[in-house]
């Protein structure tokens, strides 16, 4: 079975309306963007337009290697404070200035895509926070078919702090057991065959093949790649369906439309939680 992200959006649309029905105001995301990084020019595109189509307010503030750390600084105590913004993206990879100092100074319940050391330790101490809305919309996958993570053996490619370690803390809480590849890792089809959930997340276009997923039951391409102006995930899998029901295979998500619409509702929906934290929302 193929599971899109359409599928799964649904779902979130009817919780952010149920969320928002009876406030009077309108959500307002800030995003602090860098502008020299293509990505994350697409990223916040996309975002905008999910969160205009929900009926929530954004704001852009264009950083460049030309901003000063004071100039940083003073945008991110703003915001900070400002309690009319009810969440704060700030894009990745960073502008040179923007140290850790300055993103930590981001109100937990602000910061909506779970960047701050506060959510980090609070993902890692398995407390209440806002997560990174990549592995968030990953584990919705799982919730939709109502997958039991519970002793399975899950192997995720990729070990960036946005995706791959989240991710890992996330399907620990759920009791799978978790194996985390990356460049270094040697012979990288012994360990995805043994899994029976693969992640990819290298964003390196054909890493994953067939041959090298022979016992997984589900499989979740979260890459995002562009090759001959086509957006194409990590996996090279076959999705007709005869051919995935013969290789046991239940469970597939697509690219593009597959995790990277989620996302973008993730983002809402931590927005959301973190307004009622804030005592905005019941
Ligand atoms: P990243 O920071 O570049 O991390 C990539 C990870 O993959 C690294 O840990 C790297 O290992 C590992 N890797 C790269 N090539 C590999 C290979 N040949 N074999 C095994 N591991 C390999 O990237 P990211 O930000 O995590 O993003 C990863 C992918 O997800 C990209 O395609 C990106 O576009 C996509 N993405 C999608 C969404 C979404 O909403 N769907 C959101 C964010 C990112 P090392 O640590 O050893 O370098």
């Amino acid at each position: 079975m193929i599971i899109s992200g359409e599928q799964i959006i649904s779902r979130l649309k009817d919780e952010l309306n149920d969320a928002l029905a009876s406030y009077k105001g309108t959500p307002h995301i800030s995003v602090v963007l860098n502008i020299e990084d293509n990505p994350s020019r697409s990223y916040i595109k996309s975002i905008t337009k999910v969160a205009r189509d929900n009926g929530f307010r954004i704001t852009l503030y264009e950083v460049d290697s030309n901003t000063s750390e004071e100039e940083l600084e003073e945008i991110v105590k703003v915001l900070a404070t400002d309690d009319d913004v009810d969440g704060i993206i700030i894009t990745r990879p960073y502008v040179v200035r923007m140290k850790r100092e300055i993103i930590n100074r981001v109100p937990k319940w602000k910061d909506i895509d779970g960047q701050t050391d506060a959510n980090i330790a609070a993902l890692y101490k398995k407390e209440d926070g806002l997560f990174p809305a990549t592995p968030l919309a990953v584990m919705e996958f799982f919730k939709e078919v109502n997958y039991k993570l519970t002793g399975k053996h899950v192997v995720i490619v990729g070990r960036s702090t946005t995706v791959g370690l989240p991710l890992f803390h996330m399907l620990l809480s759920e009791d799978a057991t978790c194996t985390v590849c990356h460049s270094k890792t040697e012979n990288l089809k012994e360990f995805t065959n043994k899994a029976d959930v693969v992640i990819s997340a290298a964003g390196h276009p054909g890493l994953i093949t067939e041959d090298m997923v022979q016992n997984a039951t589900f499989l979740i391409d979260v890459a995002i790649n562009i090759v001959e102006g086509k957006i194409v995930g990590d996996m090279a899998i076959n999705f007709e369906e005869k051919e995935y029901k013969e290789k046991g295979l239940m469970f597939i998500t697509p690219v593009p439309g597959g995790v990277g619409p989620v996302t973008s509702y993730m983002l809402l929906l931590n927005t959301i939680k973190g307004m009622r934290k804030r005592g905005k929302l019941p």
